[in-house]
């Protein structure tokens, strides 16, 4: 049986439409919808994907599954900048999603105003198409899905994923050998991957390195490539490429630690004119106290030691810089075990903590309680803060494939 034959790249008709590509394999097994340049400005992995694609069909690959890869902001790709109106990456919040996703079936434009997306905004026409696009795409699924979100800095940078912490991302993440960043989506509103978490698709976002850079492509080939062979697409050792794919991968984040999280968040607006001081890099180290940039005010130190994460060097964006720190790896198995034991269940047993009046799936931190300990504890028991809550209601991530009424094909 020529299982090479039956393999096949569907292209688009035009280069610029939402779909980059997509490889269906000869046999059933896992979808990876790789989503690049969801951002307007990080064209990296839109070229990473046309080479893996090209590659894939060109050499008739024999696969087990289905590759497809989306392109995240059309219009702000067109006009190379990061977004148009809003942020592509914070319009996810559920309620958001909810009114777009009802837009959807009712075939009528999404409401707009009133607290909802911004009026006539270019990235809520995106958003609504992007959702129409994962639909379609947990339609074809013939096995589990994965999601990959490809991203760049502005800064210089060792490649590394962020993911929300549930085991199943993780046990994405790990499969590559970059760091892992964890508690980055807590601190950010209405990320995408919060939606895949909900659909229960195990996702992780790759950042690759900086916007521009070549081996920015590189990066995000060779995840694509590890992905393809640990989730059983292809063989292993088959991917392209001179020498041990892992090991040229590995080579790229060398010296840094496998797990950080992030400690500190330094947020600003346009009014505070902030400039970060030129020639930080992803990661490196700095010490409390340490000048790491100026505003209208002043000098801005950070402090916290630990590692200068995502140092803001481009106009658009709320970040200032990040400060991350080393995880133990038994912090992992730790919160592994806790979570796999059910631990959760015990979560109203901390000193402060009630369960929420309305969600099953959530509890309540009484103000005195918020502190390092209690809220150091949830994390590990597979809870997080969202959003404007401040740490008042954390809710219990979701594990595993979604229950029937939250699946993308139905809305929900
Ligand atoms: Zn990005």
């Amino acid at each position: 049986m020529n299982h090479r034959m039956s393999s096949r790249v569907i292209e688009e008709p035009g280069d610029q439409g939402r779909r980059i590509g997509a490889y269906r394999g000869a046999e059933p097994g896992p979808l990876v919808i790789c989503i690049a340049s969801l951002h307007g400005n990080e064209p990296a992995g839109i070229a990473a994907l046309e080479r893996v694609l090209d590659v894939l069909s060109s050499n008739r690959f024999r696969m087990h599954g289905d590759l497809v890869g989306l392109r995240g902001n059309l219009q702000a790709r067109r006009a190379g900048t990061r977004f148009i109106d809003e942020d592509l990456n914070r319009v996810w919040q559920r309620e958001r999603v909810d009114a777009v996703l009802e837009s959807l079936r009712s075939g009528e434009s999404a409401p707009e105003g009133d607290g909802g997306p911004i009026v006539g905004s270019a990235e809520l026409a995106e958003q609504r198409d992007l959702l129409a696009a994962f639909r379609a795409e947990d339609r074809r699924a013939r096995g589990p899905i994965h999601v990959l979100d490809l991203h760049t800095t502005s800064s210089e940078s060792a490649p590394f994923t962020t993911l929300g912490d549930t085991l199943q991302n993780r046990a994405l993440a790990l499969r590559l050998p970059v760091p892992v960043v964890l508690g980055l989506e807590e601190q950010i509103d209405g990320a995408m991957l919060h939606y895949f978490d909900r659909l229960g698709w195990a996702n992780i976002g790759i950042e690759a390195g900086q916007h521009e850079a070549a081996s920015s492509i590189e990066v995000h080939e060779e995840a694509v490539w590890i992905l393809l062979e640990t989730l059983g697409l292809i063989e292993e050792g088959s991917a392209p490429g001179p020498g041990d794919l892992r090991a040229r991968l590995a080579r790229r984040a060398e010296g840094l630690p496998r797990v950080l999280d992030v400690r500190y968040r330094h947020v600003v607006s346009e009014e505070d004119e902030f400039r970060m001081h030129p020639g930080f890099r992803n990661f490196d180290v700095v010490e409390a106290g340490q000048e790491l940039g100026a505003d209208r005010t002043g000098p801005v130190r950070t402090a916290f030691a630990g590692r200068v994460f995502l140092p803001l060097y481009q106009r658009q964006g709320d970040d200032g810089f990040f400060i991350v720190r080393q995880r133990a790896a038994e912090w992992l198995t730790v919160s592994r075990l806790l979570r796999t034991a059910g631990a959760d269940r015990a979560a109203t047993w901390l000193p402060g903590v009630r369960p929420h009046p309305a969600r099953s799936d959530a509890v309540v931190v009484a103000r005195w309680a918020r502190n390092r300990g209690v809220i150091g504890l949830l994390h590990l028991m597979g809870f997080t803060a969202r959003g404007e809550s401040g740490g008042a209601v954390m809710v219990r991530r979701q594990e595993g494939p979604a229950r029937q009424p939250e699946s993308a094909s139905t809305g929900g």
